[in-house]
C-alpha cells in the first residue's frame, strides 16, 4: 500500500557527516545505486544485511510515493584479492581450485546469491547490471579519463593518477583520509607495480597469458580495474549525477572513494548527492567475513546446521534480527540475540493475526482513537528519522499493547478504525520491514487449530441463540472430515483422526 501523504525523510549522508533533508534531484524519482556481491562464493550473513538495510530503503522510498530505479550490480569480472592491484582475481582463482569455468563459477555464485535473497523476502532491483556486460562502456570511461590527464599507460595497464588528481581535487573527501598520511602509511611493493605511486589505482589490468577473464582493448588484452563498473554502470543507468549511493561501510574507503575519482575526473562533477553506509555485522564480537573465516552462512543459520546457534532461526526472525538495529550500527550476531528476536517477532505476530479475530464495537474508546492516530504518526517519525527501524519497531509494540488490551474488551474498536489500523500495521510490518508471517509457531498445525477455534467459537454463539441446527451441522461437518469436538467442563476441544 502506498501512502499518498508526503513525508519529509533525513538521510544520514556520509559525505556531510551530518543527517540531512532528502530532496531527490527530480521530484517525484529517486536513483539508486548499491554495490553487489562479487559473485565467487557463497554470500554470508553480513553481506545479507547490507542489502537487507539497503532493501528496507527501497520498500520504503516505494511505500512514501516515490518512482525509485535501484541498480544493484553484480561484480562477476576483475576484483583482484589485493586492494594494491596485484594477486590473482578471486573469480579466476576459484575456478583453477575447482578447475571449471570462471562463468560457471559466476552463474553458480549469482543463482545462490538471488536464492538466499528470496528466501529473506527480498524485493529485486530495478536493473541488476554485470561487469561483464558493461566492459565497452568501461573502456569508454578509461579513454576519457586519460584523456583528461587523470590516467596513464604503463604496459599495457592503466592506471588512476591520484597525485595529480589530488592537486584539484579532494582525494579523500568521503573517507575522511588526507593523501599526505595515505602516502605515509603504504608500504612500497619492492619495485613490482608499474605504478608512479602507490596510492595509484588500476583502470586497466593487462592479463597474464594464464588469465582467463580478459578483452580486447587499446592498451592491452586485460581486464578492468575494481573500482571502474561502478561509475560506469551507475552513470549509464542513473546519470552523471543521482541522489543515492549506498554500500557497507568497508567500502568507503578505497572503493567509493575511487568512484567519486572517477567520475570526477571523467565528467568533472561529483556523481552523488546522499551517500549511504550500512554497518556491519559481526559475529563473535569481530566483523563476518570470509577471507578471516569468521562468517556464518545463511543457509547454516537457517539449518541450524551450525557449531554456533542453538537452534535454526526462521528467515523473517534473522530479518527481525537485523531491523531491530538501525543500519547504522554496528550489529553482533548472537544466538541470545536471536532468541530475543524469535520471541519478540512471536509475539508481534500474534497480534498481528489477533488483528483478524477482534470484534468490532459501534464506537472506538477514546484511548483506542488516541492511541492509533499516535502510532501513526510515530511509525512514519521513525522511518522519516534516516529508516529507524527499531524505533518503529519499539512502537509496533506499542500496537501489540493496544490490540492485546481490545481482545480482552479493555479497549473498544469501530470497524471502520480497525480497518484502517489493520492496513497500517500490516504495511509497516509486511510491506516496509518485509516479514513475513512465516514463524516457527505459525506452523500448519497452529492454522489449523486457529480455524478450529473459531468454528468452536462459532458454534458456541449457535447455542447461544439456541440454533441447534447450525450448532449441530458444524460438529457434524468437522467429524466428516476427521475432527472429533468433545464438549468438557473447561469448554470444547478437538481431535483429529
Ligand atoms: P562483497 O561481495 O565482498 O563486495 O560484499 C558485498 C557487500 O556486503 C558489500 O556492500 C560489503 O560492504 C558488505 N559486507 C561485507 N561484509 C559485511 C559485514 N560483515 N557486515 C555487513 N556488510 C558486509
Ligand atoms: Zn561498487
Amino acid at each position: 500500500m502506498q501512502t499518498s501523504q508526503k513525508q519529509n525523510i533525513e538521510i544520514y549522508n556520509s559525505l556531510s557527516g551530518k543527517k540531512e533533508k532528502f530532496t531527490p534531484i527530480t521530484e517525484g524519482y529517486v536513483g539508486m545505486y548499491v554495490c553487489g556481491p562479487t559473485v565467487y562464493s557463497n554470500v554470508h550473513l553480513g553481506n545479507v544485511r547490507t542489502f537487507m538495510s539497503f532493501d528496507m530503503i527501497f520498500r520504503y522510498l516505494l511505500h512514501i510515493g516515490y518512482k525509485v530505479r535501484y541498480v544493484r550490480n553484480i561484480t562477476d569480472a576483475g576484483h583482484l584479492e589485493n586492494d594494491a592491484d596485484v594477486g590473482e582475481d578471486k573469480i579466476t582463482k576459484k575456478a583453477r581450485l575447482e578447475a571449471i569455468e570462471p562463468m560457471e563459477i559466476v552463474q553458480r555464485y549469482t543463482v545462490d546469491f538471488h536464492n538466499v535473497l528470496n528466501t529473506f523476502n527480498f524485493l529485486p532491483p530495478s536493473i541488476e547490471p554485470t561487469a561483464t556486460g558493461h566492459i565497452i562502456e568501461q573502456i569508454e570511461l578509461i579513454q576519457t579519463i586519460i584523456d583528461n590527464g587523470f590516467g596513464y599507460e604503463v604496459n599495457g595497464s592503466v592506471y588512476f593518477d591520484v597525485h595529480k588528481y589530488n592537486q584539484t581535487n579532494d582525494y579523500g573527501i568521503l573517507s575522511k583520509r588526507k593523501l599526505e598520511d595515505l602516502i605515509h602509511n603504504t608500504r612500497e611493493l619492492d619495485g613490482q607495480s608499474d605504478k608512479k605511486n602507490p596510492q595509484d589505482f588500476a583502470l586497466w589490468k593487462k592479463a597474464e597469458p594464464t588469465h582467463i577473464m580478459r578483452w580486447p582493448s587499446p592498451w592491452s588484452d586485460g581486464f578492468p580495474g575494481w573500482h571502474l563498473e561502478c561509475t560506469a554502470m551507475s552513470t549509464k543507468y542513473l546519470g552523471e549525477y543521482f541522489d543515492i549511493h549506498g554500500g557497507g561501510m568497508d567500502l568507503k574507503f578505497p572503493h567509493h572513494e575511487c568512484e567519486i575519482a572517477q567520475n570526477k575526473a571523467a565528467k568533472g562533477k561529483d556523481p552523488v548527492k546522499y551517500w549511504m553506509h550500512a554497518n556491519m555485522l559481526e559475529l563473535n564480537g569481530a566483523r563476518m567475513s570470509k577471507s578471516t573465516g569468521n562468517y556464518i552462512n545463511p543457509s547454516e543459520l537457517l539449518t541450524g546446521k551450525n557449531n554456533i546457534m542453538s537452534k535454526a532461526y526462521s528467515p523473517s526472525v534473522v530479518r527481525f534480527f537485523m531491523m531491530q538495529a538501525s543500519y547504522r550500527s554496528v550489529l553482533d550476531l548472537t544466538d541470545n540475540g536471536l532468541l530475543a528476536s524469535e520471541k519478540g517477532f512471536n509475539r508481534l505476530m500474534e497480534a498481528v493475526n489477533g488483528l483478524e479475530t477482534l470484534t468490532p464495537s459501534k464506537e472506538s474508546s477514546k484511548n483506542t482513537k488516541e492511541t492509533l492516530a499516535i502510532l501513526k504518526s510515530k511509525f512514519y517519525e521513525a522511518m522519516n528519522d534516516d529508516f529507524n527501524t527499531p524505533i518503529l519497531i519499539s512502537w509496533l509494540f506499542e500496537g501489540v499493547t493496544i490490540i492485546n488490551k481490545i481482545k480482552s474488551v479493555n479497549e473498544t474498536i469501530s470497524k471502520d478504525d480497525l480497518k484502517d489500523f489493520t492496513a497500517l500495521i500490516h504495511t509497516f510490518v509486511f510491506d516496509i520491514l518485509g516479514l513475513e508471517n512465516n514463524s516457527a509457531s505459525n506452523t500448519g498445525t497452529d492454522k489449523l487449530s486457529g480455524a478450529v477455534d473459531l468454528l468452536i467459537k462459532l458454534r458456541q454463539e449457535a447455542r447461544a441463540n439456541k440454533d441447534f441446527a447450525m450448532s449441530d451441522k458444524i460438529r457434524d461437518e468437522l467429524a466428516a472430515v476427521g475432527i472429533n469436538l468433545k464438549d468438557g467442563k473447561e469448554g470444547t476441544t478437538f481431535s483429529t483422526n
